[in-house]
């Protein structure tokens, strides 16, 4: 049974407080020191007795917490964040400064199960799910060490969606206003598009942000550049984001990283306009991040100027993501990249 208190959900501590001889108020005080407080032990949740907690102890609950093992600065102010967990485990999260806000990118996985081509966490082993408490802990670390966050997107290591109950359990207690409040329009979650669980978040009636990884618009190209491409055909991908749409009226993020010579010519951005036509869609090009042993280049950036000016005639809403981070490895595909350079040295 789980015995880490920073992974319930508030419901679920009224639940146990009464078998421990408590109140089921007393689950606000626990969930609300861990998640606003950042209590690091049971003994600091001051409003509960002595004996309260003696029991909650004595029972092995605990609280956990991630150790920060190293903190790299880039010149362009994205801080990226080496966490260990207790069993030794590893995952990054990254800190984008904005001039009105903080975004921290966290990690749902250690290692990643769906190999994309172009992508250092990939490449890694998978090696774990994360808990709800260590996908939420890592907004905690962040914080304390830079000041407030006001938005998070699940876009670090990891599939979210592999991972589905967790991620869905840290966004809870993300956005409960017992805890940390952070509202649902300023989380975002990610996938790599796994038709049955995008159908599946439908059904989760949330107004968080979904971000599909698209990054070609045919299924040979994609196929090519990720696992997921050569499972589910785009044609049933886009279906679970009808689905999707018809359910939750809500806009769907296309994140496509611009790869030279792969995806980015004219032709693409063509098959890109049909494929998304008649979706509350917008597109996020990305320029793409090279690392040691990935051959891609990144396009350049007239090519991704002129890409996004086919996309914006045809009425899709397209921004562009230009590189952050990149000097310490901590831009979009590059996480674990660190540790891939160590063990090639
Ligand atoms: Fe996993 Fe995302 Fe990397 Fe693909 S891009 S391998 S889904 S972490």
């Amino acid at each position: 049974m789980d015995k880490d208190l920073k992974n319930k959900t508030l419901e679920e501590l009224e639940q146990l407080l009464p078998e421990l001889g408590g109140k089921k108020y007393h689950a606000k005080y626990i969930f609300s020191f861990i998640h606003t407080k950042d209590a690091a032990g049971i003994d600091e949740i001051t409003p509960l007795s002595k004996d309260l907690r003696a029991k909650l102890k004595d029972s092995g609950y605990f609280i956990s917490r991630l150790n920060l093992v190293e903190k790299f600065i880039d010149p362009d102010g994205t801080v990226k964040f080496l966490f260990e967990m207790a069993d030794g485990a590893r995952v990054e999260s990254v800190l984008m400064k904005h001039r009105d806000r903080q975004t921290v990118c966290i990690s749902t996985q250690a290692g990643c199960r769906m190999g994309c081509a172009f992508c250092a966490t990939g490449k890694l082993k998978f090696n774990r799910n994360l808990t709800a408490g260590e996908i939420v802990d890592q907004v905690n670390r962040v914080a304390e060490e830079e000041g407030t966050v006001n938005n998070v997107v699940f876009m670090g290591m990891g599939e979210p969606l592999d991972n589905y109950d967790n991620s869905m359990r840290a966004l809870h207690i993300l956005n409960h206003h017992a805890g940390k409040c952070i509202a649902q329009r300023r989380l975002t979650i990610s996938t790599c598009g796994i038709p049955s669980a995008i159908e599946r978040f439908a059904d989760e009636e949330l107004q968080v942000h979904l971000s599909i990884s698209l990054h070609a618009a045919d299924d040979e190209t994609r196929a090519k550049i990720m696992r997921i491409g050569g499972k589910y055909k785009l044609h049933e991908l886009l279906a679970s984001v009808r689905k999707y749409q018809a359910r939750t009226r809500r806009r769907v993020m296309f994140a496509y990283c611009m790869i030279k010579g792969v995806n980015d010519s004219d032709q693409d951005a063509a098959r890109v306009i049909k494929l998304l036509k008649g979706l509350n869609a917008n597109v996020n090009l990305i320029e793409y991040n090279p690392h040691p042993g990935c051959d891609f280049q990144a396009s350049d950036r007239n090519r991704i100027g002129r890409f996004m000016d086919l996309l914006m005639k045809a009425g899709i809403e397209t921004t562009v993501r230009y590189k952050r981070g990149e000097d310490i490895k901590a831009a979009c595909g590059q996480l674990g990249a660190t540790w891939l350079d160590k063990k090639r040295s």
